[in-house]
């Protein structure tokens, strides 16, 4: 078995620093950046539900990346460097807040299970929520209160968060009614940057049809991670059409046409 070993070695080059459910993070090249990958897993119910959606990963690495590098051509700092392969970006190594940040502008998933508003229902104005960050408690939602007595973060940062959920939430409206799709609602998380001794916090993680509720302004139809946990079908389909509205992938691309070589006819 001799003939394995080089590429298991190269298969092991790099360290492994995180395992998620959608992603691995793996060590990057300089000091301070990582290397995030995304993976065609599709999970829904705390992982209850598990898939896997071809062509997925590529979907949302380019999608991903083109909302990140558009927040930081506006001045919103996020995590992203550059992307580097079909599955792969570069980003800056930060110290990621355990609290994942839902900005609302209509009704739809757990706000209407738990308050009782029927979906659709357009949000007398934006909502910001804050769930802990915690598989085994299936991230439960917090207060402000909760995230300073038990030192998630401070109320300074709490401050800076809030007020880049709010950012994002204008430009990506915007950015998404421009190509006839509605953003109801999406989740961010947010990480310290350290630069020497300054810190100053980022949008890290990733926003993709993943995490965030996007229905056809015409039809209404359901463009995101939703097509999965409803077993609506069609989902890369979805993501795809996602992908060539916001102009990042070409017509008649497919994502995996575009994951690997293509054949020449
Ligand atoms: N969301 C997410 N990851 C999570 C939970 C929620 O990306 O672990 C996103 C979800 O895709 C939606 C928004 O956050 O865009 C609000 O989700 P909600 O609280 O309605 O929860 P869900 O209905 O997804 O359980």
């Amino acid at each position: 078995m001799d003939f394995l070993k080089p590429r298991l070695h190269r298969m092991n080059r790099r360290r492994r620093i995180y395992e998620g459910k959608a992603k691995v993070l793996y060590e990057g090249p300089e000091p301070g950046t990582l290397v995030q990958h995304f993976k065609d897993d599709a999970t829904a119910f705390n992982a209850k539900k598990h898939e896997v959606i071809e062509g997925k990963g590529v979907l949302n690495n380019r999608i991903s990346e083109y909302i990140f590098l558009r927040l930081n051509e506006i001045g919103v700092p996020t995590h992203f460097m550059r992307r580097i392969n079909m599955r792969e970006q570069l980003i800056r190594e930060v110290e990621i807040i355990p609290l994942e940040v839902v900005v609302r502008n209509v009704a739809a998933g757990s706000l209407s299970t738990r308050l009782g508003i029927e979906e659709g229902t357009q949000l007398p104005r934006s909502i910001i929520e804050f769930y802990y960050k915690n598989d085994a408690l299936n991230d439960p939602m917090v207060s402000e209160e909760h995230i300073t007595a038990f030192g998630w973060a401070s109320p300074q940062e709490i401050d800076d968060v809030m007020a880049l959920a709010i950012r994002v939430n204008d430009f990506l409206t915007g950015l998404f009614l421009g190509v006839g799709i509605r953003l109801v609602d999406f989740k961010i998380e947010c990480g310290r940057l350290w630069e020497g001794d300054n810190m100053r916090i980022v949008v890290a993680d990733e926003i993709s049809p993943d995490s965030c509720r996007l229905w056809d302004v015409k039809s209404n139809e359901k463009m995101d991670k939703d097509r999965f946990r409803k077993d609506l079908g069609g989902m890369i389909e979805a993501y795809t059409e996602v992908a060539r509205r916001l102009g990042v992938i070409q017509e008649g691309e497919s994502a995996l046409a575009a994951a690997g070589p293509r054949l020449v006819k």
